[in-house]
């Protein structure tokens, strides 16, 4: 297995490099970068660049506008993006509904709702995960009942990411109640503002309304927007749910936040020296470091093993116990090194009408650790993951 790039992909890595540097407007990255949070406008407007340049959807076919990018280049524009703060895309649409409508999804389906992925005109919003359904998912009670030519809609969805900005949902619907719970299951396309649908914000622990609840009430679907057959539901979930645990290691993002963690570390004084210079501080900054270092070769070896036509496994649920459990830690170090600093939030601290009291490194650091306690639970729970690996590796 051959872990080191090829001329081509460096030369491509340059390119990306090149595009960033000109192309990503600076209150975008500084948004990202100081962690005061990006409005819907500021993700249409790095969506729309990355669209002109044809690289806004690396995983489809150019036959609908994609870039058709290998692993290997994935990977690459990832730590490339990661280091320059780009923001990451919204996966709803590009990520997970795409993919799903391609492979399953009408003729009139993909040639309506995938050029308006690609265009910013629909924001889509996943619409899996209910009060009582979110590990155990195919207990969801949300019914569809057909009448005539429509679905009525009744239930309720929750934790639903910028559901706030989104003008349409997918959403999985009981369509069957007698049968197994994964047999009377179905995909449903629904625009937000049918009437019965009410969103309502939940604030997360970082102040931020990131999610919502989504309550239907007799919300009258048609049947066209119904993918696929009726009661395969299932099927179109689980293919949906492989696409969002792609690039879960987010090497890029942890590179990017250890480097910033050294350079507060080295300004930051502990007993008048530098934080890094702090036994008990440089050992845990270490050993982060090594692991960060341990899963990049495992990424890659992974990635290598993609390129060559090999389907990633259980080795995806690793990515992801590790990956965040890296990140999270990252985020505690970083808290730790600005000490009382971290006690305002970004909000009050950068982007208030007040003058920050600390560095402006220090502003976002405590709504990021906070925001980033998600990571471990959203996309499949790290507990969950674990449940994968010990039952692959018992042969179970
Ligand atoms: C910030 C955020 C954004 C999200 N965005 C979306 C979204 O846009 N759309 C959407 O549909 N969903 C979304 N989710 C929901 C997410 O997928 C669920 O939160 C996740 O699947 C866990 O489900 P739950 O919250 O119901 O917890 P539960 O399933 O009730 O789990 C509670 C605890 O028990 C543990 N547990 C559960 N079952 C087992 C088991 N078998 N073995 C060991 N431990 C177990 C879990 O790991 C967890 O610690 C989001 C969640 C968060 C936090």
């Amino acid at each position: 297995m051959d872990l080191s790039y090829t001329p081509e992909e460096e030369a491509f890595r340059e390119e990306v490099r090149g595009f960033l540097a000109e192309n990503l407007p600076k209150e975008i990255s500084d948004a990202i970068k100081y962690g005061t949070g990006l409005g819907k406008d500021g993700y249409l407007r790095w969506q729309a660049i990355l669209n002109e340049k044809g690289w806004l959807a690396p995983n489809w076919p150019a036959e609908y506008g994609g870039a058709e990018w290998n692993a290997v280049q994935k990977h690459i524009y990832e730590e490339e993006a990661a280091a320059a703060h780009a923001p990451r895309t919204v996966a709803f649409g590009l990520a997970m509904l795409g993919p799903v409508l391609m492979q399953f999804g009408s003729q009139a389906q993909k040639d309506y709702y995938l050029p308006r992925i690609l265009s910013g005109e629909d924001w889509w919003c996943q619409g899996y995960s209910e009060p009582g359904a979110g590990s155990d998912l195919a207990s969801l009670k949300t019914r569809a009942v057909r009448d005539g030519d429509h679905y009525v809609v009744n239930g309720q969805k929750t934790w639903t990411t910028l559901g706030q900005h989104a003008n349409k949902i997918f959403c999985l619907v009981r369509t069957d109640p007698d049968v197994k719970q994964q047999e009377g299951i179905s995909f449903l396309l629904i625009d937000m503002d049918t009437p019965g649908i009410e969103v309502r914000p939940i604030i997360l622990l970082d102040g931020t309304p990131e999610v919502n609840e989504v309550f239907f009430d007799n919300v009258r679907v048609p049947v066209e927007n119904l993918v696929g057959e009726e009661n395969k539901g299932w099927t179109y979930a689980k293919y949906l749910l492989t696409h969002e645990r792609t690039n879960i290691a987010g090497v890029g993002y942890s590179r990017a936040g250890l480097e910033s963690l050294k350079r507060i570390a080295r300004i930051e004084q502990s007993g008048g020296r530098p934080l890094i210079e702090n036994p008990h501080f440089a050992a845990r900054l270490a050993k982060v470091e090594i692991d960060l270092m341990a899963m990049a070769t495992t990424n890659l070896r992974i990635i290598s093993r993609a390129a060559a036509g090999q389907a990633p496994g259980v080795e995806s649920s690793m990515l992801k116990v590790k990956g965040t459990i890296i990140r999270q830690e990252i985020n505690d170090l970083t808290r730790r090194a600005v000490g009382p600093y971290a006690m305002p939030f970004a909000s009050e601290a950068v982007a208030g009408d007040n003058d920050p009291i600390g560095p402006d490194y220090a502003g976002p650091v405590t709504s990021q650790y906070f925001n980033n306690r998600k990571l471990s639970i959203f996309g499949g729970s790290n507990e969950i993951q674990r449940g994968i690996i010990s039952k692959v590796k018992m042969g179970g």
